[in-house]
């Protein structure tokens, strides 16, 4: 989440909620972050505030629930391996894919007052994949908790991470297929991947070792250039113009037939072992809490009420709440389902004081102002442990500063494991380290 502010409802039954259920699990190891760095994409001309609303922010988390022994809260900018893969993956993402992004174009639009046409507010959805991908460890599932709306993003950093695996990872095409009775497999192949398998001399089987690395550098090309979804679409198409040839492509197993179209992983045909893990999305139920004057619930729009809100605060803001525009007075019937009032009552009220809202509504037999106040009443049930906690802890911001740095150290870690394998897969040091010191000794053992 960004420092821009204290969290709101909205915040929390958007995201926390589903936070806190994922901390009890568990087989789950959760990373929450305080995002410094986005709030600059946008933010960047007064950055007087991120530090004090990074401490509100997760003054908040804690609030909520989040448990720091169970999971880790962290800020963006403490650890900066989040930076430098940022930075590794800016030089693979084409422009094109960034400037399709439909938020960016929105918000170019919308947004007034501020000039967001710059290299880093085009640029954030690189950092959110750094973000993303940076805690993921080979051979563990990666997956990061968002709502419907969310989902596109999380689908623009596999492609982000497929792209970069596909330029630093290992490139392997199945070495049985330069047999002679798989002749037809390569035709498949460049078939599907429109090579000219002419011009590689793709006919004198078994292929040579020449022939065969050309063939694969065919492969991995097209794969490059057209995309790697787009490729093993091609290659799943193909595949299922002759069944029969899919089942004999992976070695005549039926069952790993059908992972042609989606997962490349067990795929023995052609497969990049990764060197990045491509995150997933955990699908969580994000409830949309309208806010008072019935507009998404957003800080910047004023119409939200926070987690540390006073009850008094709560009166006041909730007697002015928005309600079903139709009921005009007292007598007038109204409709509870387009009424943010009752959205509310759905979240903090219970089932008969629902049903008392409903039909009251309906029948005009209540009015909006008692309407109102009982769901405020409940809202203020609901809300009272929640402010208790986060007075605690506003009253102790040096206790929260040390959530926040321990859990950065603890991110750092993980964080520092996944560079160290980047940075080999792009520039491969160690391996030129241990060849020059390699053959340093062997000269030194040849002048002895
Ligand atoms: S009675 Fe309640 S639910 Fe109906 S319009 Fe008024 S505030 Fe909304």
């Amino acid at each position: 989440m960004r420092p821009t502010g204290r969290l709101h409802i909205g915040n929390y039954f958007g995201a926390l909620q589903n936070w806190v259920k994922l901390q009890e699990d568990a087989s789950n190891e959760c990373f929450f972050f305080i995002a410094d760095w986005h709030s600059l994409t946008s933010d960047y001309a007064d950055t007087s505030q991120i530090a004090q609303n990074s401490i509100e922010i997760a003054t908040d988390f804690l609030a909520a629930g989040l448990d720091p022994k169970k999971v880790v809260i962290f800020q963006q900018s403490q650890v900066i391996e989040h930076a430098e893969l940022h930075l590794l993956l800016s030089m693979i993402t084409p422009l094109g894919w960034l400037e399709r992004v439909p938020t960016y174009k929105e918000q170019i639009e919308n947004i007034k007052g501020k000039d967001l046409h710059t290299y880093g507010f085009l640029g954030y959805p690189v950092l959110q994949t750094a973000d993303i991908v940076i805690y993921g460890e080979e051979g563990m599932s990666l997956a990061v908790p968002v709502g419907e709306d969310q989902v596109a993003h999380v689908e623009l950093s596999r492609e982000v991470v497929r792209h970069f695996n596909l330029f630093n990872g290992e490139f392997i095409v199945d070495e049985s297929l330069r047999q002679e009775n798989q002749a037809w497999q390569i035709g498949a192949i460049c078939h599907a991947l429109q090579i000219p398998a002419d011009e590689f001399g793709l006919k004198a089987f078994p292929l040579s070792d020449d022939t065969w690395a050309k063939f694969v550098g065919a492969v991995r090309g097209r794969f490059l250039a057209i995309g790697f979804s787009n490729a093993l679409e091609l290659l799943a198409r193909e595949s299922q113009k002759a069944d029969r040839r899919v089942k004999l492509a992976v070695g005549d197993r039926e069952s790993d037939a059908k992972i042609l179209g989606t997962d490349p992983e067990p795929w023995k045909t052609v497969k990049v072992v990764p060197v990045l893990v491509e995150p997933d999305v955990l699908l969580t139920e994000a409830k949309r809490v309208p806010g008072l004057d019935g507009r998404k619930m957003s800080k910047s729009y004023g119409n939200a009420i926070e987690l540390g809100e006073s009850d008094e605060s709560i009166r006041v803001k909730t007697k002015a709440m928005i309600t079903d525009p139709a009921r005009k007075r007292r007598t007038d019937p109204g409709n509870p389902d387009i009424c943010p009032v009752f959205d509310w009552h759905k979240l903090f009220s219970p089932a008969e004081t629902l049903s008392w809202a409903s039909v009251g509504c309906k029948t005009a037999g209540i009015g909006c102002i008692e309407c109102k106040h009982e769901m405020a009443n409940n809202l203020i049930k609901w809300i009272v442990p929640i402010r208790a906690r986060r007075l605690e802890f506003a009253a102790e911001p040096g206790r929260v500063l040390e959530v926040i740095d321990a859990g950065s150290d603890r991110a750092r870690e993980t964080a520092q494991a996944t560079m160290k394998r980047v940075r080999e897969a792009v520039f491969g040091w160690n391996a030129k380290r241990a060849s020059i010191s390699g053959t340093d000794a062997e000269q030194r053992g040849a002048g002895d």
